[in-house]
């Protein structure tokens, strides 16, 4: 069994990334907070589709829980070990700087950047044991070019790309790539409340981006053809230049 852990799986660009590896054969750990209805209707697509997996909560910016969450699964299952981890979890709490308040900072730098450390540490030594693994990691292009009214999402998405090149440098002789993907504007829950209209004209394609689109460059970076690519951050915008 080859098992994928894909955090906030059960809607937007998490969906689509688990249906996505779900078709290359993984099983799919499918992990939520507190949506548990997108989750179960996440995991039947995968049924559907022929896949298999199950849903799994823990809150990702809870050191705890995680690590509760994952020596749990691990401990039921012994013989298995995650071999892709997508970290792709996270919120935005916008403000401009001069009214952001200190929760919105902690929250959000916990919830996109801490989770990194608390999620990936315990699975990296099964990855570097069994010599594979795949660590993808959702940035954005807020962490790449810093988006005015997103300090915090821009600081906690930039220490995500700078922390996903040291670590692919740490492990790359033990045949693990560590790479992120940093999406513009995607359709999801997390855009919905966007001005679509006036937004799309600042991109070239013209449009909003689909999950699936992230999913596919996902899906390769989880690939085995994937093999050479490590440190990357591939931008999937629409051809916004950063
Ligand atoms: P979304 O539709 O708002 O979904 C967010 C997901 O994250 C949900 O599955 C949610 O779980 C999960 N989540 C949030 N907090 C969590 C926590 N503390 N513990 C565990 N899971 C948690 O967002 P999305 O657009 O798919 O975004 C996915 C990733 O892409 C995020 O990292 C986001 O920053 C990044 N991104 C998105 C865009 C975009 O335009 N949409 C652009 C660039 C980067 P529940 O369902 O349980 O609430």
């Amino acid at each position: 069994m080859k098992v994928a852990l894909v955090t906030g799986g059960g809607r937007g660009i998490g969906r689509a990334v688990s249906l996505q590896l779900a078709k290359m054969g993984y099983y799919v750990i499918v992990n939520y907070c507190s949506n548990q209805a997108a989750a179960e209707e996440t995991l039947a697509a995968i049924n559907e589709m022929g896949g298999q997996g199950e849903i799994l909560r823990f809150d990702i910016s809870d050191k705890e829980a995680v690590a509760a969450a994952l020596s749990g699964w691990q401990s039921a299952h012994p013989d298995e070990y995650i071999e892709v981890l997508v970290n792709n979890a996270g919120i935005r709490r916008d403000n401009l700087m001069i009214w952001m308040e200190e929760e919105d900072w902690s929250k959000v730098l916990q919830t996109n950047l801490h989770s990194f450390y608390h999620v990936t540490r315990p699975l990296l030594q099964p990855m570097i044991l069994h010599r594979f693994g795949r660590i993808i990691n959702i940035a954005s292009l807020s962490g790449l070019k810093g988006l005015p009214g997103q300090v915090n999402y821009s600081a906690a998405k930039g220490g995500l790309i700078a922390a996903t090149k040291a670590l692919a440098q740490e492990v790359a002789r033990k045949n693990v790539t560590v790479n992120a993907v940093a999406p513009g504007f995607i359709a999801s829950d997390m855009t919905a409340g966007l001005d679509e209209a006036s937004l799309k004209k600042e991109i070239p394609a013209g449009r909003f981006g689909r999950p699936e689109e992230v999913a596919a460059v996902v899906a390769f970076l989880a690939s085995r053809e994937a093999s050479y690519v490590t440190g990357e951050c591939i931008s999937i915008n629409g051809g916004i230049y950063c």
